[in-house]
């Protein structure tokens, strides 16, 4: 099958800027992978789903009724019929994805939908369990990682040039405990495959990163 480049790390790292100017660089497809668990975490909270009964959210995520579409604005994203481009991109939809996705039913579910992205020319897969579960084969595995507090003042920035108001220690203590949960989970739990390449971004520009990686993919 296609080509497929894996980029996994803790949230707020990167992976999402540096994956989509990766896409666009290579004229490859994006996965979004984190997307589906915050979609899921939605679409239960929106059906009054307790995020604690997981054969209940396992059985959104198996029917999960979403589409990636674009629009004059950018590409879209649509759960059932309403756009939540930017709903699901809240802290708190967040956390809720977290939780739904130490789920191994809702996992399972999410598997063979992810897979289905990796056509040609090749695809840019962004999550924490790219290179460990869902494309095991491919050839380039980045990991990435950045101190918590680094990745703290760059959430912390990207909110402010949103216009939102963020409290850093706020926006801190939930990039711990979001790590501790990714990381102490049962399956899939958030660590380096094997075979990926270390990339500590702490220090690094966006475009110092996004060479690291170019020079990667060819070598
Ligand atoms: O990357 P993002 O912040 O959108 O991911 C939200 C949550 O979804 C993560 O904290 C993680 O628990 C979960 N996730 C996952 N596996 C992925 C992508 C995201 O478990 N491949």
């Amino acid at each position: 099958h296609a080509p497929v480049i894996t980029l996994d790390g803790p949230g707020g790292v990167g992976k999402g800027t540096i994956s989509t100017l990766l896409a666009e660089k290579l004229g490859w497809h994006f996965l979004d992978s984190g997307a589906l668990y915050r979609l899921t975490a939605l679409a239960a909270s929106n059906h009054g789903i307790s995020l604690k009964d997981e054969q209940a959210v396992a059985l959104v995520a198996e029917h999960l009724d979403v589409q990636f579409a674009n629009d004059a604005s950018g590409s879209q994203i649509i759960l059932e019929n309403e756009k939540v481009t930017e709903a699901i991109r809240t802290e708190e939809v967040g956390t809720n994805a977290s939780i739904v996705a130490a789920y191994s039913r809702v996992r399972d579910a999410l598997l063979k939908r992810q897979r289905a992205f990796a056509v040609e020319p090749g695809l840019i897969a962004d999550g924490r369990d790219m290179g460990t579960v869902v494309f095991t084969d491919a050839p380039l595995k980045i990991f990435m990682n950045a101190s918590a507090e680094e990745r703290a003042t760059r959430r912390v920035r990207q909110l402010q040039e949103k216009g939102a108001t963020a409290d850093y220690d706020t926006v801190l203590a939930d990039i711990v405990a979001r790590d501790e949960r990714d990381q102490n989970r049962a399956t899939a739990p958030l660590k380096p495959a094997d075979d990926a390449v270390l990339l500590d971004t702490t220090c690094l520009s966006i475009d110092e990163v996004m060479n690291a990686i170019l020079d990667e993919a060819a070598s």
